[in-house]
């Protein structure tokens, strides 16, 4: 996939404003790497519909590439979509109730547990609720827990009816003040009406402040429905996003916050209590679309963008110029040709310059995948930065070792032929 997309990328790059096709093709390269990441289907589609809107027509920004601006657009949408900026819940000075509602396994009760364990250490009296008497074991893991951080636990009875179990919280509050309750309920390993029913009763009678749907990271496709299906008989205020620390591409994050668009407020990443981060759309973002080279595209972009207007040393031959004149050299004709046509020229030529169309194709892919502060100044392009280069332009290290060498050599040969009264001025090629 990485591949075909750098393809599509590749014959954007002289595009000085995106036309529809050009969009239309990276667009179904977007909408296939939307779908292995488990965005759903309809998501997707709507996705790449709204985006490819937004894309069409633009103006290529100063020295961005029309490959880097799609994924630029694209990028920015699926922040935007994810809700922008890190948001967090709402809390009130008292009376804060959370309900954590959401498919069993989700890491309902883990994620209460690293609530509590959260805004303790803010300074928040919690009490935590543990209202899932489907299992046996789930009131035990949620004392254990409100062991482990040091808050009380309010166990609900097997079959005790919501208002008496708010009747008891009310009187378990007038002995003991807490300012955020944490409730952690029942699910089902599937939708289930029954459920359903005895949630959205639960919630009647607690009245909560927020209600969190939590999600597990890795249901993928599924995430649509639970999430609509829970946003349509509980309710929900916000979401949190568990698992993120497997290998889930965070599809299922864009999916629920598409279909509900409730802000995702964290993040569980491990299952440890401690494995709570706040939710941040740009990291997911950048996660879904998911191919190293795609964000080291959007890095570039975001690089040339500040280094427009990076000045040039005068009379200095740099990889940017050699790129705009194999472009020039290119447009005119058969390359071997045209310089064998300059007198001298073929056995000036340093042996790795080796005329071939095809090679002078990678040239400017390798070139192509410089930022342009790399461009102006080889000298600072380290190991690391030829790793990231030979990675973007699809060849090997040794490739990139060799185009800077032989562009040390043609650096040389420009000032002998300077010399010679051969070359312009500023190190140009002959004409
Ligand atoms: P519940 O049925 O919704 O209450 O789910 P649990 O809280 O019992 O969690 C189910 C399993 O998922 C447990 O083994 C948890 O340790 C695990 N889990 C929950 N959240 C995370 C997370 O963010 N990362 C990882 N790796 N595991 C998690
Ligand atoms: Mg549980």
């Amino acid at each position: 996939l990485g591949n075909r997309l750098q393809d599509i990328l590749d014959n954007l790059r002289k595009s000085s404003t995106l036309t529809e096709a050009q969009v239309k093709a990276a667009m179904r390269e977007i909408r296939m790497a939307l779908l292995e990441a488990d965005v759903n289907f309809g998501v997707a589609k709507d996705f790449v519909a709204r985006v490819s809107e937004k894309a069409v027509g633009q103006e290529v920004l100063g020295n961005l590439q029309a490959g880097q601006q799609v994924v630029k657009v694209v990028h920015d949408e699926l922040i935007e979509t994810l809700g922008g900026k890190a948001q967090q819940p709402n809390l009130k000075n008292e009376g804060n109730v959370f309900f954590l509602v959401g498919l069993q396994g989700a890491g309902k009760t883990t994620s209460a547990g690293k609530l509590a364990s959260h805004y303790k250490s803010k300074g928040r009296r919690v009490l935590l609720v543990a209202a899932d008497t489907q299992r046996p074991a789930a009131r035990e893991q949620l004392r254990t827990l409100g062991q482990q951080v040091g808050v009380p636990v309010l166990e609900v009875a097997d079959h005790e009816d919501p208002v008496t179990t708010r009747t008891r919280l009310a009187e378990h509050l007038q002995k003991d003040y807490r300012d955020l309750i944490i409730v952690d309920t029942a699910g089902r390993l599937q939708i289930d009406e029954a459920l359903m029913d005895q949630l959205a009763d639960l919630k009647g009678a607690l009245s909560p402040t927020e209600t969190l749907l939590v999600v597990d990271a890795m249901t993928g496709q599924e995430a649509l429905n639970v999430a609509q299906t829970f946003e349509s008989r509980i309710g929900l205020s916000g979401l949190i996003m568990t698992k993120l620390d497997g290998d889930a591409r965070g599809g299922a994050a864009l999916s629920a916050r598409f279909v509900t668009g409730k802000p995702i407020y964290f993040a569980g990443v491990s299952e440890k209590l401690s494995g709570l981060e706040p939710f941040y759309p740009d990291r997911i973002a950048g996660r879904i679309l998911g191919m190293g080279d795609v964000l080291s595209l959007i890095e570039r972009a975001q690089q040339a963008e500040i280094e427009a207007t990076l000045p040039k040393k005068p009379g200095e031959f740099d990889l940017e110029d050699l790129l705009t004149q194999l472009r020039q050299i290119r447009k005119m004709g058969p390359l071997g040709d045209l310089l064998k046509m300059i007198p001298g020229m073929s056995r000036m030529l340093p042996s790795e310059f080796n005329v071939d169309e095809k090679q002078i194709q990678r040239i400017d892919a390798m070139i192509s995948s410089m930022t342009l502060k790399e461009r102006r100044n080889p000298k600072i392009i380290d190991g690391k930065r030829r790793k990231r280069i030979a990675q973007g332009s699809g060849v090997q290290v040794q490739d990139i070792n060799r185009l800077l060498k032989m562009h040390e050599q043609m650096k040389e040969m420009m000032k002998v032929m300077q010399k010679m009264g051969m070359g312009g001025k500023g190190g140009k090629m002959p004409k």
